[in-house]
């Protein structure tokens, strides 16, 4: 299982079965058997930042603690956001990759 994210190029899973891209700067293609998933922006900007400033503190390995957890969900099927497509769009819009 491979957790990757999509950008406005097709990018593809490490058994190549998986597909998807951004089509605008909103909606989102897969194809493939995916479970898309979203990251709660604000818990993981917050997780982000206090585990940038508690490895700034220099742990041993040692001293080893848990990294700061945030909230992750699966997209469902019904959101708008994101739809499952027998083939990505083709390259024709190949002028936006960024
Ligand atoms: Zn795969």
């Amino acid at each position: 299982m491979d957790i990757f994210n999509l950008k406005k190029h097709e990018k593809v899973c490490g058994c190549g079965k998986t597909k998807g891209k951004y089509i605008d700067d909103i909606k989102a293609e897969y194809s493939g058997n995916a479970m898309p998933i979203g990251f709660a922006n604000s818990s993981f900007s917050a997780a982000y930042h206090e585990q940038r400033k508690k490895d700034k503190l220099n742990f041993a390995k040692s001293d080893f603690t848990k990294g700061t957890e945030f909230t992750a969900f699966f997209i469902p099927a019904s959101a708008k956001s994101i739809n499952k497509v027998t083939s990505i769009t083709s390259g024709l819009n190949a002028g936006n990759i960024q």
